[in-house]
């Protein structure tokens, strides 16, 4: 990240180095009555498509702010193919799993509901607000995409055939995920973490005898839900992911 600029934005329109941009009502009122922004004063921005780039703030008007465009920084990068299938949990305890997902890197994010999931409430507009704030925050240039809520049959029904279920499964029963994927390391993958209440016995019957189902164990403790994620994706990048590819920043394509 460019160690000098610290206000890093995303923008939903694709950026061209030389272009003018108006900013959004709520980043402009951020970079003027928050951070107290002045003309010339410079910024990181990017979308969620060509990468990020540096920019200077050319205008400043009473609920606007122009930018220019002007030098590519960073390309585009896509975190590794890992899906992450969720039931959503008390308020801050979702917005944890999302902040903290999203920075350690995944493509898509599938709410799911189970029989002992004590909410079917996801709000997507929150959750969006959540994920795009990391990524400003952790430097990356993809935003994962969040999918509506649907059941957990629906899901696992849906799941494309090349894609491994990384089933977490709390019972204790499995082997622990390293040993898996050590022997497996399985490159498209959707990992299902369950709810506060878990799974329950007919649940885990039928995630059992799906085909390209992976269950494991994450050790010998029972961890929050939110916990499981993030000690799942980061296993996964640390054995498979990405932690295992070399990026070359300056020549990488998405
Ligand atoms: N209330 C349940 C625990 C649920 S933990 C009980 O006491 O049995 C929430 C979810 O996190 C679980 O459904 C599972 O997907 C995951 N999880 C937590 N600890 C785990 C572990 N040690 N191994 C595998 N998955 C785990």
């Amino acid at each position: 990240m460019n160690k000098n600029i610290s206000i890093r934005l995303f923008c939903e329109v694709t950026l061209r180095v030389g272009e003018k941009i108006s900013l959004q009502t709520e980043q402009s009122h951020y970079l003027k009555n928050v951070m107290r922004c002045k003309i010339n004063e410079k910024i990181l921005v990017f979308d969620n498509n060509t990468g990020e780039y540096t920019a200077e703030i050319v205008n400043i008007h009473k609920r606007s702010i122009d930018i220019e465009i002007l030098e590519k920084t960073k390309p585009r990068y896509v975190p590794g193919d890992v899906w992450l299938i969720f039931c959503p949990l008390k308020k801050t305890r979702s917005d944890f799993l999302i902040e903290k997902s999203t920075e350690i890197g995944l493509r898509k994010f599938l709410p799911t509901y189970s029989s002992k999931t004590q909410t079917k409430k996801v709000s997507l507009n929150r959750s969006r607000k959540n994920i795009v704030e990391a990524v400003e925050q952790c430097g990356g240039t993809f935003i994962p995409e969040i999918l509506p809520i649907s059941s957990l049959a629906e899901v696992i029904e849906e799941l494309p055939e090349d894609r491994i279920l990384i089933f977490c499964d709390e019972s204790l029963e499995s082997r622990n995920i390293n040993e898996c994927l050590l022997l497996d390391r399985p490159e498209k993958v959707a990992i299902l973490v369950g709810p506060e209440g878990g799974f329950s016995d007919s649940e885990r019957k039928l995630l059992r005898a799906k085909k390209n189902i992976l269950p494991v164990s994450l050790g010998n403790r029972m961890l929050r839900a939110e916990t499981a994620a993030v000690v799942a994706l980061t296993m996964w990048h640390g054995m498979v992911g990405d932690w295992l590819k070399k990026v070359d920043h300056q020549n990488h394509e998405s």
